[in-house]
Parts: C-alpha cells; sequence; structure tokens
C-alpha cells in the first residue's frame, strides 16, 4: 500500500496474492489491507488537502506531465505486468497504457482551464464572483478490466482540481494500481496527495470511504449493484458521486451500410479484452437484408482470432478473468441455445487452455428477448445477433434495456445517422466508429449505467465546486 508518501504494510501485517487468469500462476503479494488501513489513508488524505490546494494549477500540471512521461517511460513495463494480471494481449495493453497516460497530459493541461466568471447585479454598487475549488479528498474505486487506465480517468483530473485522493483498487489487479502508484511517487507526488489501498475484501474500505465525514466524494467504476450499493451510502452522508457502472450495449446495423466495414468492426470490438468491457456491443441488431453477409463476415473474424496468453506472440484474446466470469459465460450460451439462438462459431472452453479461463469467441443468431443474454451483462466473449426488418423500430430495440452506456449505429446516411444518435438513450455512441472513446471526450452512461462523467472538461467539473461571493463596491 502507499499511504502519506511512504510505502506501507496493512496494519494487521497480511497480505494476499495476485494471480494470472491464463495459467492460475501467483505473480505476487500485496497488503491486505482492512478499515483501519482505510482510515489511515484518508487522515492521510485529509491532512494534505490544504497544502495541495494552495499550489497553483501549473504546479499540479507540472507533476501530471511528469507522470505522463514516467509513464509512457515504462509503457512496456506495465503492459507485460497487465497482460500476467488482467490477460489481455500485450498489444491492447500497451494501448491502455497510452490510453491511461493521456489522461495525466490532458488534466494536466485542463488545470489551467478551471476558469471563474463575473456576474452582473441588479444593483449598482454589487458585482458577484463565481470560483470554482477543489471538493476535498476524493475516494476512487476501480475495477479490474481496464486495471491502469480506469486510475489515471478519476487521478488524473482530481490531482488536477486540486483534490487529494485515496484509491482502493479491484482485488483481481493490485500490482497494476501498485505500479501506477510507482509512477507517481517518481513523478515526486507530495505525501498523502494520492494513496493506495489494497485488499482482498473491499466491503469494510468500502465503507470507511463511504462513512467517513473526511470524505467530500466518491468516484466509483465497476458493477451497477456494487455502484447501487455505494451510491445509497454516499447518500446518506451527502457525499458526491461519479458512478460508472454497467452496460448493455446495442449496434444498429441499417441496411444501408456497408456490412463487411461494420462486421469487421464489431468483431475487433466485441472481442477485444475478452468482451470484458462495459461499452462491448452486447446485442447487435442487423437490418434483414444484410443479416447473412454480416453474420458471414462477423463470424469468419470471430473463428481466425487466436485465444491464449497475452504475451505470446500472435494471440488476439485472452482468457476471462475467473472462474465466475467463465461460469456465467457458460450459462448465458446454453441458455439461449436452448431457447433457440444458433451457435454459429465457438460456445465452448478452446482445447489445449484448460489451465486458465478461457473461452472461444462465440457468435449467437437469432437471439430473442427471452433469452438471458438479450438483457443481462454478458462481461465475456460472446455475441447475440438479432435481425430486425422496420428501422423505424430500430431506436426502440436499442433502448430496450435499462442500461445506457454505449451504442454503436451503422449507415451511411447522414440524416438518419443524426436523428438515430438523438433517439438513443446511451451516453457515448459510435457511428460507423468503433472506438468513441478519449481522454478528450467525456466518457458516462445514463439510467442504470450511472451518473456523471469522465473526460473531457466535464470529467473535470466532477471535482470542483461552485463558490459564489457577492461583493459591495
Ligand atoms: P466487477 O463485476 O467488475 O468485478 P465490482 O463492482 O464487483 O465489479 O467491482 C468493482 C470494484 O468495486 C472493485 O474495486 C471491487 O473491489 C469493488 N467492490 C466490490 N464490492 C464492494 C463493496 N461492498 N464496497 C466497496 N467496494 C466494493
Amino acid at each position: 500500500m502507499y499511504i502519506a508518501g511512504e510505502w506501507c504494510e496493512a496494519a494487521s501485517g497480511r497480505r494476499f496474492p495476485s494471480h494470472d487468469p491464463a495459467t492460475g500462476e501467483r505473480l505476487g503479494e500485496v497488503p491486505n489491507g482492512d478499515a483501519q488501513d482505510a482510515e489511515r489513508a484518508v487522515a492521510a488524505a485529509a491532512e494534505a488537502f490544504p497544502a495541495w490546494r494552495e499550489t497553483s494549477a501549473y504546479e499540479r500540471a507540472a507533476l501530471l506531465q511528469r507522470a505522463h512521461a514516467g509513464m509512457l517511460a515504462r509503457a512496456e513495463a506495465i503492459a507485460r505486468l497487465m497482460s500476467r494480471e488482467q490477460g489481455k494481449p500485450l498489444k491492447a495493453a500497451l494501448a491502455e497504457v497510452r490510453y491511461a497516460a493521456d489522461f495525466l497530459a490532458w488534466y494536466a493541461e485542463e488545470a489551467k482551464r478551471v476558469y471563474g466568471r463575473t456576474i452582473p447585479s441588479a444593483r449598482r454598487d454589487q458585482r458577484f464572483l463565481l470560483l470554482r475549488q477543489p471538493v476535498g479528498v476524493v475516494a476512487a474505486i476501480t475495477p479490474w478490466n481496464y486495471p491502469v487506465s480506469m486510475l489515471t480517468r478519476k487521478l488524473g483530473p482530481a490531482l488536477a482540481a486540486g483534490c487529494t485522493a485515496v484509491l482502493k483498487p479491484a482485488e483481481q489487479t493490485p500490482l497494476c494500481a501498485r505500479a501506477v502508484f510507482e509512477v507517481l511517487h517518481e513523478a515526486g507526488l507530495p505525501p498523502g496527495v494520492a494513496n493506495l489501498v489494497t485488499t482482498a475484501d473491499p466491503a469494510p474500505v468500502g465503507e470507511v470511504l463511504t462513512a467517513d465525514p473526511r470524505v467530500a466524494k466518491i468516484t466509483f467504476t465497476g458493477s451497477t449493484e456494487v455502484g447501487r450499493r455505494l451510491a445509497e451510502r454516499a447518500a446518506r452522508h451527502l457525499k458526491r458521486i461519479s458512478m460508472e457502472l454497467g452496460g448493455h450495449a446495442p449496434a444498429l446495423v441499417f441496411a444501408d451500410a456497408d456490412p463487411v466495414h461494420a462486421a469487421k468492426g464489431l468483431a475487433a470490438l466485441k472481442f477485444l479484452n475478452a468482451g470484458q468491457a462495459c461499452i462491448s456491443p452486447n446485442r447487435i441488431y442487423v437490418q434483414r437484408p444484410l443479416y447473412g453477409t454480416f453474420l458471414e463476415t462477423f463470424a469468419a473474424r470471430a473463428a481466425r482470432i487466436r485465444v491464449g496468453h497475452g504475451l505470446e506472440e500472435g494471440v488476439g484474446m485472452g482468457p476471462l478473468v475467473d472462474a465466475a466470469a467463465l461460469a456465467k459465460v457458460e450459462r448465458q450460451v446454453a441458455d439461449a441455445v436452448g431457447k433457440g439462438a444458433r451457435l454459429v462459431c465457438g460456445g465452448h472452453r478452446p482445447e489445449g487452455l484448460e489451465g486458465g479461463f478461457f473461452y472461444a469467441p462465440t457468435v449467437l443468431a437469432d437471439v430473442t428477448p427471452e433469452m438471458t443474454v438479450y438483457r443481462e451483462e454478458t462481461f465475456g466473449p460472446v455475441a447475440p445477433v438479432i435481425p430486425f426488418d422496420d428501422p423505424a423500430e430500430a431506436v426502440a430495440l436499442a433502448n430496450d434495456t435499462d442500461y445506457g452506456l454505449a451504442a454503436y449505429v451503422y449507415t451511411r446516411d447522414l440524416a438518419r445517422a443524426w436523428r438515430t444518435v438523438e433517439g438513443l438513450d446511451f451516453g457515448i455512441i459510435g457511428v460507423n466508429d468503433v472506438n468513441p472513446t478519449a481522454a478528450a471526450a467525456p466518457f458516462g452512461g445514463m439510467k442504470d449505467s450511472g451518473l456523471g462523467r469522465e473526460g473531457g472538461p466535464e470529467g473535470i467539473e466532477e471535482y470542483l465546486e461552485v463558490k459564489v461571493a457577492g461583493i459591495s463596491l
């Protein structure tokens, strides 16, 4: 753990291991923190806050720029660690490290643009002045699927705004979190400005972070179920929240689209990170005239992905994170096939890879709303494909979910693209595009997908408080 600028053990002295999901190999151990350690970390962040908020935006920017350079200098080593601890192929891990570093550079610059405003008064002898100031201590809880970028997406804007932070990473990927803090430490992070509490048992740490009066804000990325619980607790203490939760992304492929382009793009996106992404397409609706061609190209792409250890040359997809993730995928596929879905490819664990949590890229055709996979988030390499006839009904089909994070549209008709984007109840939409994310673009969802945005100018607003002064002249 990293508290008040020092690497330290848990107060209890306990530790827990981290494993490679491809082999079961034990990669290392980290301290197993509990409520006491969380309190220590909150105290350190609270103590560091007054001095950190007094630093100039330029000083904070300089720290973040050094961290950006440090992360890029170590990119290869961090990516290798990520491949082993989280499972994604090395190339994807490297892309994630660069994406993670982008948040540090982008918010280094944005720190300098936290502007205030003057407001005219009805009184001749009065002016209003609006200031934006850091909210205070931020508690950040992050998931294992993007174990480096989800940390900088929170710490970048929080630190840029002048907040201090306590971060609790997922128990599956503590070594990646430690690597991020090594970068911050080497960049000259002042003691207490960001603190790391690792734990195998998140609930007691979460309880401190959501209840301690010194914490002003909770920022969470993870499941809707846990997010809802944390939001309820945070509400009791009237803390600010940002919640980046689950998704069930639809893709709409209209009859005027290029089916081959759509199939290639959506296959690349679907099997990225073995489908373990909240913006992964979970329902792919294809207008009937393109259905056959689309399925053929999509399944051919899926079938040729090599599955294996992320560090092996030529591997395009790694394992799932754990046994529970694998069991969920197997259950959803069996349910869908039992209810009449057509298994076009995959649907089994790949041969020769029994030592890890691997599952073959899987395509299910003719999926219907009765199947579990139609509503429940998959978080695995399973692509449900569904035909549709009436383009006027497409938006309603896409919106038929409790989630509202990402959606994808394929069409060559500009008016249709525009109208569809307006009609979709989702926060992030790719139009003929499968990567609508960047440090500069706000990322976040509607409905059960959460509250708030990360990235872009909106991302730093989440860490700022507004203050107004009425001044008599
Ligand atoms: P996933 O399904 O992606 O594993 P989770 O919501 O379980 O999603 O995990 C996301 C993060 O939430 C992880 O850091 C995990 O440790 C944390 N977490 C899980 N349960 C709790 C809890 N009761 N209190 C605080 N954090 C929790």
